[in-house]
């Protein structure tokens, strides 16, 4: 192989010293099998073997000054190369030699990265145009994330709003209901154990209200907005809270183990009062509850809570 490589060297430049100095056919096709696309530096080849050795000093020393005026980048370095390989030829080769192979190619590969350095920056525009489709293709990736960041706002704007409808409309319903001023039963968990108007031996006379039997300890709420009047221990009926109502309804809650509430409280519809218990004439916990319309005489409160929209 190292055999065969010399001996092609060696017909080339055989061919190089046959060449005359114009013609430069045969080195430019060699030169860009080893370089592609320099043709302008390499055509200065036969040239600059001609200025190293001396030969020819005149019309071609004007031309290379006026082609390296041209191209001015590639000046530098092949004149560069030519002082270096001056010194190499005149210590290695016959002064009559032309420039080495090994010189010429260094000085195409010299040449070629200077007409590479002439090259970017002549395909200055074709870069910029490169550069400006990255730009592009950045700022449509940028544009679309944007826009996927914009949708999802929306969307979580969209749920929000929903989320906010609902909440208004719960808020106005409740509105409602508290300028309807809507009752509410007054205890959960419950089943009733007596009726208003029951005769029984627990009563002086017939039952005055009705009986939630419920666990102790379980919230009694208000059923209606109003005041509350009164508080405090009343003998048969133990543990005892009154709330008037706007309309002058009194509302009776019985036997409570505790009391949550003092007289001048404002309570709305459903708000807690006192828990359930078994104190005053009690035989279990319950919630025994009165209706007194104007304060007078007890009603039936489940008709009063029929009256109002409620099954208890
Ligand atoms: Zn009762």
């Amino acid at each position: 192989m190292g055999q065969h490589r010399a001996e092609h060297r060696g017909s080339r430049r055989d061919r190089a010293d046959r060449r005359s100095p114009s013609s430069v056919a045969t080195p430019r096709a060699a030169g860009r099998r080893r370089a592609t696309a320099a043709p302008r530096t390499t055509s200065l080849l036969p040239r600059l073997s001609t200025l190293a050795t001396g030969r020819r000093p005149g019309g071609a020393a004007a031309r290379w000054r006026h082609r390296l005026s041209v191209v001015p980048g590639a000046l530098g370095v092949v004149a560069l190369v030519a002082a270096g390989t001056g010194a190499v030829t005149v210590g290695e080769q016959a002064p009559g030699d032309a420039i080495t192979a090994s010189a010429a190619a260094r000085a195409i590969s010299a040449g070629t990265s200077a007409q590479g350095r002439v090259g970017q920056s002549t395909a200055g525009g074709s870069d910029r145009e490169a550069a400006l489709s990255r730009d592009s293709e950045r700022q449509a990736l940028q544009d679309a994330a944007q826009a996927r960041l914009e949708r999802a706002a929306e969307e979580q704007a969209a749920e929000r709003n929903a989320e906010l409808k609902s909440l208004g409309r719960a808020a106005e319903a409740r509105a409602g209901e508290i300028a309807k001023n809507q009752w509410v039963l007054p205890t959960t968990g419950y089943h009733l154990t007596a009726r208003f108007g029951m005769a029984g031996g627990l009563w002086s006379s017939d039952h005055t209200g009705l009986d939630f039997a419920a666990p102790s300890g379980t919230p009694i709420v208000a059923i209606a907005n109003g005041t509350i009047t009164e508080t405090g221990y009343a003998g048969a009926y133990g543990n005892q809270t009154i709330m008037t109502l706007d309309d002058g309804t009194e509302v009776w809650f019985c036997h409570q183990t505790t009391i949550g509430v003092e007289p001048g409280d404002k309570v709305a519809a459903g708000q807690q009062i006192g828990t359930v218990g078994t104190t005053g004439n009690s035989t279990g916990p319950h919630l025994h509850l009165e209706i007194r319309p104007g304060g007078g005489d007890p009603v039936d409160p489940e008709q009063a809570l029929a009256f109002h929209g409620l099954t208890p």
